[in-house]
C-alpha cells in the first residue's frame, strides 16, 4: 500500500529523455541533436571565457557576505542590469536622461529560477490576480509552456505558428486566429526571438501588427526571452520586439521571462528574471502592489532565487571590459551556429538531397525544424544513431565539422 499508488503516470520530458537515450547508445557514430545546449566543434560544453574571468574576480574578492541570503526579490543591482539589457532604458533615439528613469519605473522586476521559473512565476501572478480565461500558446512551442500553464490552472488554446509548407512563421494564421478568437485579458505567449522549436521569427513589420492587435483587443503579451544575444550575436537586435512593445504601446502591460542559461552558458546555475512592464500611466501604488505580490509568491515557493549565477551575470554586465568580452563570446557562439547551418545546407546540396533546404540557413538560433516526419526521425535514431525530437527539431549546436556530413548523409538516406 502507498498513498501514491493511484498517481497517474506523469508525462516524461522529451528533450531530457532523448538525451538519456543518446548517453546509453554505444555507437561511435552517435550524434546528439536533441537537447538545447551550446556545444563546441569538439562536441563539448563551453564555459564562456567571460564567465570564467568573472568567477575568478568573485573568488578573489572573497566577500564574507557571498553566501548570505539576498532579498526576496533577489539582488537589486543584478535586476537593474537585467532589466536594462531587455528594455534598453533611455536608448531610444533622442531620449533625455530623465527618460531612462521614467522608463525604469514602468518595469517591476524579480529574480527567478532561470527562464522556466520566470515563466512559471508570471503564469502564477496572472492566474491568481488577472484570471485570464485562456492562454494562447504557439503551435508548436517549447513543450514546457503547456506544463507551466496547466500547473497554474489556466486553460490553453493554440495559434498556428508554423506554416510547414513554406517552412516559415505563419503570420496570416496567427493574426487571423488571435483577431477572430482571442478575448480581452487572454494571454498570448510570444517567443521574443529564435522561436523554439522552429527557428522561424516574425519580421519587424509583423511584430508591429501583432503589437497593434494586442493593444486593440486588450490581449496580454507574455514574452519568453531565452536567447537574447545568443540568437543573432546582438543583444539589442534580439530584444527588438520587446522594445517595440514597450516604447510604442505605452498603454499595454506585458510580461517578460528572461533566461541567462544560453547567453551566459549558465544552464545549471538557474539565473533569470521576470519583468512586468506597466503602462506609462500606472501609479507607484500599482507598481508596489505588483512587486509585493511577486515577492509573496516567491517567498511561499522557495524564499528567493539562488545568488551564485546572478553574481556572475552582475559582475559581467556592470563592467565595460567584461561586457565587451561577453560580446566576443556571444559572437563566437552565434557564428559557430551560423557556420553549421551553412555547412549542413552545403552538404545536403552536394548530395542533391530531394526537397528544399534553404530554411536551414534562413531560420535563426539554436534550433531548426528540419522537416522530417516522425517515422523518418525514428530511422535517423535507430539506423543512424542520430538523436533529435520526434517533431524533427534539431539542435544545430550538436553539429560540427566532424559529423555534419554524416548527418547530411543520414537525412539524405531517410528522405529518398
Ligand atoms: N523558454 C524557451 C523557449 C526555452 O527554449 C528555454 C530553454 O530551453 C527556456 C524558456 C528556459 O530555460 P531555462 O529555465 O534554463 O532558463
Amino acid at each position: 500500500y502507498s498513498l501514491f499508488s493511484t498517481l497517474p503516470e506523469a508525462p516524461p520530458d522529451e528533450p531530457f529523455s532523448v538525451n538519456g537515450a543518446y548517453k546509453k547508445d554505444c555507437s561511435p557514430h552517435k550524434v546528439n541533436l536533441g537537447i538545447g545546449v551550446y556545444r563546441t566543434s569538439e562536441g563539448s560544453p563551453w564555459p564562456l571565457r567571460v564567465v570564467e574571468e568573472a568567477e575568478k574576480q568573485i573568488h578573489e574578492a572573497s566577500d564574507i557576505n557571498r553566501h548570505e541570503y539576498t532579498a526576496i526579490q533577489g539582488d537589486p543591482e543584478f535586476l537593474n542590469l537585467a532589466a536594462d539589457l531587455v528594455f534598453g532604458f533611455g536608448e531610444k533615439e533622442g531620449s533625455a536622461v530623465s527618460v531612462a528613469e521614467q522608463e525604469r519605473k514602468r518595469v517591476v522586476s524579480i529574480q527567478t529560477v532561470s527562464g522556466t521559473g520566470a515563466n512559471r512565476l508570471g503564469a502564477e501572478l496572472l492566474a491568481r490576480n488577472v484570471r485570464p480565461r485562456c492562454v494562447w500558446i504557439p503551435d508548436p512551442t517549447w513543450a514546457n509552456h503547456y506544463a507551466i500553464w496547466e500547473l497554474a490552472g489556466v486553460p490553453h488554446k493554440s495559434y498556428p505558428y508554423y506554416d510547414a509548407s513554406r517552412k516559415a512563421f505563419d503570420f496570416e494564421g496567427t493574426f487571423r486566429t488571435l483577431a477572430e478568437s482571442a478575448n480581452e485579458k487572454d494571454v498570448v505567449i510570444l517567443h521574443a526571438c529564435a522561436h523554439n522549436p522552429t527557428g522561424a521569427d516574425p519580421t519587424e513589420e509583423q511584430w508591429k501588427m501583432l503589437a497593434r492587435l494586442c493593444k486593440d483587443k486588450g490581449i496580454i503579451p507574455f514574452f519568453d526571452l531565452a536567447y537574447q544575444g545568443f540568437a543573432s550575436g546582438d543583444a539589442k537586435k534580439d530584444a527588438w520586439a520587446i522594445r517595440h512593445f514597450f516604447h510604442e504601446l505605452e498603454l499595454v502591460e506585458f510580461c517578460v521571462a528572461q533566461s541567462f542559461s544560453k547567453n551566459f552558458g549558465l544552464y545549471g546555475q538557474r539565473v533569470g528574471a521576470l519583468h512586468i512592464a506597466l503602462t506609462s500611466t500606472a501609479t507607484e501604488v500599482v507598481s508596489e502592489k505588483v512587486f509585493s505580490n511577486l515577492c509573496h509568491l516567491v517567498r511561499g515557493e522557495y524564499s528567493m532565487a539562488p545568488r551564485g549565477g546572478a553574481e556572475i551575470v552582475k559582475t559581467v554586465l556592470s563592467n565595460n571590459k567584461l561586457r565587451k568580452k561577453w560580446q566576443e563570446d556571444l559572437t563566437t557562439m552565434s557564428q559557430r551556429i551560423q557556420k553549421m547551418r551553412h555547412a549542413l545546407f552545403n552538404e545536403l546540396s552536394k548530395l542533391n538531397t530531394p526537397g528544399e533546404w534553404t530554411h536551414v540557413i534562413n531560420q535563426i538560433g539554436m534550433f531548426t525544424y528540419i522537416g522530417l516526419t516522425e517515422s523518418q526521425v525514428k530511422v535517423m535514431t535507430e539506423k543512424h544513431h542520430i538523436y533529435m525530437l520526434k517533431s524533427g527539431r534539431i539542435s544545430i549546436s550538436g553539429l560540427n565539422e566532424h559529423n555534419v556530413r554524416y548527418v547530411a548523409m543520414a537525412i539524405d538516406d531517410v528522405v529518398r
